[in-house]
C-alpha cells in the first residue's frame, strides 16, 4: 500500500479479497502495510493483479508465483520426455536435429538427410515455408518442399521438423511433418500457437529474438492449454547490442528453462551465432549446460545455399560436431 494509505482503503481491499473466497494477510510494516493474498487463485492471477492495482491506496501489486502452470516444474516436477516416431527427447539422450535451412530441391535435401543420419542425427530439419526478412529473398518451395521432406523421411526414417508460418497452413504442414516448428518471428502469434495446439503434432517452439524466457513459457502455455503437451522449447539467440555475431546465444536460458519447466529444451547454435565457425563451440556449450538437443543447419554446398549458407555446416564438419557432442554428453552424464 502507499505509505499514507488510510484504514478505509485497506479495509476495502480486505473485504474484496474475502469476497473472492481468498484470504488477506496484513503485514503491518513500519513505513507501509503489505497485504498478502492467500488461496488458490488458479490461472486468473494476471487479471487479479490488474484488478487490485485499480484500488485507492495501492502502491503496487506483485505476483509471487508464476503465471504459467501447465509447463511449470512446480506442477510437474519430473522432466517430460516427448516421443516422435520412436525418437525420445528430454531423456538421457541428447537429440541432434539437423538438415538444411531451406528445402531447395529433392537432391539437396535427400543428400543432406542421408549424410546427417549417417553422422548421428535423429531428426531432419528443413524449411518449406521460410520467414525471410526480405520479400525478395527465396520464400521456400511450399507444399512441394513438404513432399520432398516426406520423401527424405521415407528414405532415412528420420522424423521431419519443419516450420509452419500461418494458421491456414497448419493442416497442410501437419499432413507431412512430424514436428511443427514455430519460428522466432511467430513466437507470439497467439492464433498460430492455438492452432498448432490443436493440431495433434509435437511442436518445436523457438524463442523470439526480443522475447524473455518468461514470454517463451507463456507461449508454450498457449499451445499446452489447447491440449497439446508435446512442446519442445528452443533457444536460438536474442538481439542484443553486440553485433559480432548474428544474435547473442543466451546460454543462461538453458539452465534457467530446465529449472522452471519440465519441457525439453534444445539449442540452435546455427541461428544464435549466424556463423559456421562458431556453431560447434556453442553447440558443445549448450550440451555442457544441459540442453536436451541441438538444431544444426547442414548444407552440401553452403556457398550456393538459398538461405543461411554462412551458418551452415558442411556434412564432414557436422560429423565432427556430432563426435564432440558425444564426448561432452558423456562428460555430463548423458549420451548422444
Ligand atoms: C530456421 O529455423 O530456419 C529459422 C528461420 O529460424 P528462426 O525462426 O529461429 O529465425
Ligand atoms: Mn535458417
Amino acid at each position: 500500500m502507499d505509505p499514507g494509505a488510510d484504514p478505509t482503503s485497506i479495509k476495502a481491499i480486505e473485504t474484496e479479497i474475502e469476497q473472492m473466497g481468498l484470504r488477506p494477510f496484513i503485514n503491518p510494516g513500519v513505513e507501509r502495510k503489505v497485504i498478502a493474498v492467500l488461496g488458490e487463485m488458479g490461472i486468473k492471477k494476471a487479471e487479479l493483479v490488474e484488478h487490485f492495482s485499480t484500488f485507492p491506496g495501492v502502491a503496487r501489486v506483485d505476483l509471487i508465483s508464476d503465471l504459467w502452470k501447465l509447463c511449470s516444474k512446480t506442477y510437474h516436477p519430473e522432466s517430460s520426455i516427448i516421443e516422435v516416431n520412436g525418437v525420445r527427447i528430454g531423456g538421457a539422450d541428447v537429440v541432434v536435429i539437423a538438415g538444411p535451412c531451406s528445402v531447395e530441391n529433392e537432391q539437396q535435401t535427400l543428400e543432406a538427410a542421408i549424410q546427417v543420419k549417417e553422422a548421428g542425427a535423429k531428426m531432419l530439419r528443413g524449411g518449406a515455408f521460410k520467414p525471410r526478412s526480405s520479400p525478395y529473398s527465396f520464400q521456400g518451395l511450399g507444399e512441394e518442399g513438404l513432399k520432398i521432406l516426406a520423401k527424405a523421411r521415407e528414405e532415412t526414417g528420420l522424423p521431419v521438423v519443419t516450420e509452419v508460418m500461418d494458421t491456414h497452413e497448419v493442416d497442410l504442414v501437419a499432413e507431412y511433418a512430424d514436428v511443427l516448428q514455430i519460428g522466432a518471428r511467430n513466437m507470439q502469434n497467439y492464433s498460430l500457437l492455438k492452432s498448432v495446439g490443436s493440431s495433434g503434432r509435437a511442436v518445436l517452439l523457438k524463442r523470439g529474438m526480443g522475447s524473455k524466457v518468461r514470454d517463451l513459457l507463456m507461449s508454450a502455455e498457449y499451445i499446452m492449454s489447447e491440449g497439446n503437451q508435446n512442446v519442445i522449447l528452443c533457444e536460438r539467440g536474442i538481439t542484443t547490442f553486440e553485433d559480432s555475431t548474428r544474435n547473442t546465444t543466451d546460454i543462461n536460458a538453458i539452465p534457467v528453462l530446465k529449472n522452471w519447466t519440465h519441457l525439453p529444451v534444445v539449442l540452435d547454435p546455427s541461428h544464435s551465432t549466424g556463423d559456421w565457425r562458431y556453431v560447434m563451440p556453442i553447440a558443445l556449450a549448450g550440451v555442457a549446460c544441459g540442453a536436451d538437443g541441438l538444431v544444426i543447419e547442414v548444407h552440401g554446398d553452403p556457398q550456393h545455399a538459398l538461405s543461411d549458407g554462412i551458418q551452415s555446416l558442411k556434412p564432414a564438419k557436422f560429423k565432427e560436431l556430432f563426435e564432440s557432442v558425444k564426448d561432452v554428453a558423456k562428460a555430463v552424464g548423458r549420451s548422444a
